[in-house]
């Protein structure tokens, strides 16, 4: 294998990411550092007004950056979005709804939602991409969450659920294609300081709902670095899983929770 310095092993220059979920959040971060690394860009998101301003942001990295408003849980729009995208080379699943529901009144319609933009569509994102690379390989990235692994928020076992699956589907696929070139892995995010993140938390504190401000209150005590994550703190590691500075790891889930799974 070629000897490379630590600068080419991080550049992402000459590579095309597209990336879910890439209006706020954790998403929004990840387009950033790749962007910084030199990527172009294919960001995804059902929000196209945020969207437009995070392509603005972005102009500083004098990279190319094409958006495009996608509803996840429409397998019609996501065959039409690979219509329109040229070759890619690293996808990143991010996009991802947390919905709380009482167990007791999950009904078809909400867990299907729930599936379809969790789960379903990042096998319909892994196919397109597979499909198109089979011949060269790629990097894909998904984003599960430590809930699917050590639940402990209540009320949100479609999304336990949907993550699992997420986590199942990474490992079969990394074992599936790891010999066409692909390296698939799992992003395992802990609590994270995104605009997602903080609506519930509003709207726990506006709600006076004390379940939930307790939850939040035990989940921080048992965080062994006592905070919340950043949003770049996930898109560092993202950089990391999608650079060739990992080029032997697949298959993998990498935890970013502050330790949360160790405690
Ligand atoms: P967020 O709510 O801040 O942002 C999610 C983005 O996904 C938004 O821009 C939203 O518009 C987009 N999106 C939602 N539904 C969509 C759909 N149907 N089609 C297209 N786009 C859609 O979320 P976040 O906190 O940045 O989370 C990102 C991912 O990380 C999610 O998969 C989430 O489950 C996972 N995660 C987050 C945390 C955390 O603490 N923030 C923890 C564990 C896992």
């Amino acid at each position: 294998m070629v000897y490379k310095s630590l600068i080419e092993l991080i550049s992402l220059k000459g590579r095309k990411a597209l990336i879910t979920g890439a209006a706020m959040g954790i998403g929004k971060a990840i387009a950033f550092r790749f962007a910084e690394a030199g990527a172009d860009l294919e960001l995804v998101d059902i929000n196209y007004e945020k969207l437009l301003e995070v392509k603005e942001q972005l102009s500083k990295y004098g990279v190319e950056v094409n958006i495009h408003r996608v509803d996840l849980g429409n397998k019609a729009e996501i065959d039409a979005l690979w219509n329109k995208v040229g070759d890619i080379d690293i996808l990143v699943n991010n996009a991802g709804i947390y919905v709380f529901r009482d167990t007791l009144e999950i009904d078809e319609d909400f867990l299907e939602k729930v599936m379809q933009v969790n789960l379903y569509s990042v096998l319909w994102m892994c196919q397109h991409m597979i499909r198109r690379r089979l011949d060269k390989g790629g990097v894909i990235i998904n984003v599960a969450s430590i809930e699917a692994i050590m639940p402990f928020a209540k009320n949100l076992v479609h999304y336990d659920m949907s993550k699992i699956g997420v986590i199942g589907l990474t490992r079969t696929l990394a074992r599936e294609y790891g010999g066409r070139g692909f390296r698939i892995n799992a992003l395992v995010p802990g609590g994270i300081e995104t605009e997602g993140v903080k609506k519930l938390r509003k709207k726990a504190v506006m709600g006076l709902r004390i379940d939930m401000i307790k939850t939040a209150y035990d989940f921080k005590t048992r965080l062994p670095l006592g905070r919340f994550g950043e949003p770049d703190e996930v898109a560092r590691v993202a950089l990391f899983l999608a650079s060739d500075l990992s080029t032997y790891i697949t298959g993998a889930l990498i935890p970013v929770d502050g330790g949360f799974l160790s405690s």
